[in-house]
């Protein structure tokens, strides 16, 4: 299988104790077997402290405390199990994040997700256009070849950012609808309630001044939807769909940034990549509403 990554991809490294929003805290992470199985051989003084805080039934996970953190994240923010036992210790989705990975004939794409704040600021405030390692022969299929067109419209600099999402748009003859999004993102499954001081911010709609500042990041944005939401066509082919989610991601992103700066779509990016994209129900909830 061919991999293809990002040019930022290998930029990647947690920032462990300095993340604000670490991923060790809130979300209930679930062990695989291979990993499950070393656990339970571990010996010594650690081994007591595995059993005390993992579930081994049938689908092993680490019992999050009352505070729905890690039990094996410490209080200085580092990991007891990497402390420990070392990083080869570590589960596979704990190995794995916040690295995302979509399919597509031999093809394996690999991606940086958002909800990782680190990730998000090397992603948002790269320069350089984003580009991808994508063989010659991996192009010469449709939908490939079709994304192809969508991130030169998404990074053609000589217009606003604005003007491209529009271009994008007439590709696949689709008009953003006029809905109550923030009605409709609102009656979403929620993770973090800090996602609602942002909601309110699309109370009326989600039109947008022809600002430009930050148009570089919106870029990133728009492209990185595109690299790991576009590719979903092949199973449901809701490709006008797919490409007016992203159109909507950034309006809102635009909408609720209202101090224009980049520090507040970082943080933005990461609460929507939370709340939305790591649940397959709100996706399809807001491709439904966007359904031509
Ligand atoms: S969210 Fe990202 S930076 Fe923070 S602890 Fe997780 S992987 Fe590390």
């Amino acid at each position: 299988m061919t991999i293809i990554t990002p040019n930022y991809y290998k930029k990647f490294k947690c920032i462990a104790d300095k993340c604000k929003h670490s991923c060790c805290i809130g979300w209930e992470i679930e062990i695989d077997d291979v990993t499950a199985q070393k656990y339970k051989a571990v010996t010594g003084d650690f081994s007591s402290r595995l059993n005390d805080n993992i579930d081994f039934g049938e689908s092993p996970f680490f019992k999050l405390d009352k505070n729905e953190r890690c039990p094996f994240l410490n209080q200085n923010g580092l990991c007891d199990i990497i402390t420990n036992l070392g990083e080869d210790m570590l589960c596979q989705i704990c190995t794995d994040h916040p690295r995302f990975r979509n399919y597509y004939g031999d093809y394996e794409e690999i991606g940086l997700g958002m909800t990782c704040e680190a990730a998000t600021e090397i992603i948002l405030t790269s320069a350089e256009k984003t580009t991808f390692n994508i063989p010659s022969d991996a192009l010469e299929m449709p939908l490939i070849n079709f994304r192809e067109k969508l991130f030169n419209v998404l990074q053609d600099r000589t217009i606003s950012v604005d003007n491209r999402v529009d271009k994008m748009l007439a590709l696949v003859d689709a008009k953003l609808p006029n809905n109550d999004w923030y009605g409709i993102f609102s009656g979403l499954e929620r993770l973090d309630n800090a996602w609602d001081e942002y909601l309110v911010r699309i109370k009326d709609g989600i039109d947008t001044t022809a600002d430009t500042a930050l148009d570089i990041a919106y870029e990133q944005l728009l492209v990185y939807l595109i690299y790991r939401h576009f590719l979903d066509v092949q199973y449901d082919e809701m490709l006008k769909e797919r490409v007016l989610f992203a159109a909507l991601i950034y309006k809102v992103a635009k909408k609720m940034n209202v101090s224009n700066t980049l520090p507040e779509l970082i943080e933005i990016a990461r609460l929507y990549s939370s709340e939305i994209e790591y649940s397959d129900e709100n996706i399809n909830v807001l491709l439904s509403y966007l359904e031509n």
